[in-house]
């Protein structure tokens, strides 16, 4: 979060804080913290960055990752569950409720990643009363994605070495490893120091996120395996074994995946209209699996906006009407969000030009011809 970015927030009088920023190069040409001080030998020429505004530090030293078997294994269980819950579900083995009580759960449970772990225990994008956090660490613990805190720890540092050795899921390191192989491999020197110098004060003084990594065992065989398995079984006479491979290890399993997805596909393919010197990019399909997650170019340069993106849709944005909803009963409030106009001077000085072309502000910029009272007056000065 740059800096006084709360401090200036708190005396807004709206309700959806536009976040001031009076000095927007300070944004924009804030490079990436140094990788350590006290280590010299893995950063990149200060000489290639210095030269352009968006550009932003790299490392690369030599590490050998090695597998964690039990993470692997319990990875390989997942998906090889994932395979045979779907063998149930397209062979229609399962009863109809199991597939709407399916669906249901990665829908739902869904919303405890992207409005509970990342937009408000990872980002501080809006602030929630405690009904909502215990809604949302309800939800979030049922899709069995770690603890929030060890969840929110690694994103932090995701974003703030995004793409170096520091960086949990490093792009750079490939499709696999940002989707699945940064799970069960060890994770690199940087990664380990920088964990331990990122501020996680403001989820350690609160009960709800400490409790639920305190006691994260039970919970997770009561609400990731007991809740959904045994809820079919009980109510609709589910067969259990079906109603485990379909509930438990196929939902399971697919929520992970739409979540590892915006640490591959959302870095990797797509357009980049406000920073193109970063790898995440804008992914309508990331957005759409992910609700509303996938447009990740804008989220990376604006990490505190509560809406992820710059759109005002909720169709492809379902979390920022999540939030909204909850905003108009009072549980959530302090949302932040940027003003338009310091969005599009980012794009314009640092976005690969796409802005226009993807967003509902397509062309708000044009004229019709000459009479246009949109002409920019620099514009009509240099008509000859
Ligand atoms: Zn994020
Ligand atoms: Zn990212």
């Amino acid at each position: 979060m740059p800096p006084n970015v709360s401090d200036s927030v708190a005396t807004d009088s709206a309700d959806v804080k536009t976040v001031p920023t009076p000095d927007t190069n300070a944004v924009w040409e804030r490079k990436r913290p140094a990788q350590d001080e006290n280590n010299n030998n893995s950063k990149t020429s200060s000489s290639s960055s210095s030269s352009n505004d968006c550009a932003h530090e790299r490392t690369s030293e030599p590490f050998r990752a090695q597998i964690r078997w039990p993470d692997f294994f319990a990875q390989l269980f997942v998906h090889v569950g994932f395979v045979i819950g779907l063998y149930y579900l397209v062979t229609f083995q399962a009863k109809f409720y199991t597939y709407l009580w399916t669906l249901a759960l990665v829908w739902a449970t869904g919303l405890g990643i992207t409005a509970g772990a990342h937009r408000l225990w990872s980002h501080k994008s809006y602030k929630a009363r405690w009904p909502l956090r215990l809604l949302l660490m309800f939800l979030f613990t049922i899709c069995g994605q770690r603890d929030a805190y060890t969840w929110a720890h690694d994103h932090r540092v995701h974003h703030k070495y995004s793409e170096t050795d520091a960086d949990p899921h490093n792009a750079k390191r490939g499709f696999f490893f940002a989707h699945v192989g940064w799970v069960f491999l060890t994770p690199h020197p940087e990664v380990v120091a920088k964990r331990k110098i990122i501020d996680m004060s403001d989820l350690e003084a609160d009960p709800i996120v400490m409790a639920q990594r305190r006691f994260y065992i039970p919970l997770f065989a009561l609400l990731v395996i007991g809740l959904p398995v045994l809820v079919p079984w009980y109510y609709w006479d589910e067969q259990l074994a079906v109603a485990f491979w379909v509930c438990f290890t196929f939902r399971f399993t697919t929520t992970l995946n739409i979540a590892f997805f915006v640490n591959s596909v959302a870095h990797m393919f797509g357009n980049k209209p406000y920073d193109r010197s970063i790898s995440p990019v804008e992914n309508l399909a990331v957005a759409i699996a992910a609700m509303g997650e996938g447009w990740h170019n804008y989220h990376h340069v604006f990490p505190w906006d509560y809406k992820t993106s710059e759109l005002g849709s909720y169709l492809f944005n379902v979390t920022t009407g999540f939030i909204d909803c909850f905003a108009r009963v009072g549980w959530a409030y302090d949302r932040k969000s940027v003003p338009a106009e310091v969005v599009a001077r980012r794009a314009a000085k640092c976005g690969d030009g796409t802005r226009f072309l993807t967003d509902e502000y397509a062309h708000q910029d044009a004229v019709w011809g000459y009479g246009d009272e949109d002409i920019p007056k620099e514009d009509l000065d240099a008509i000859i």
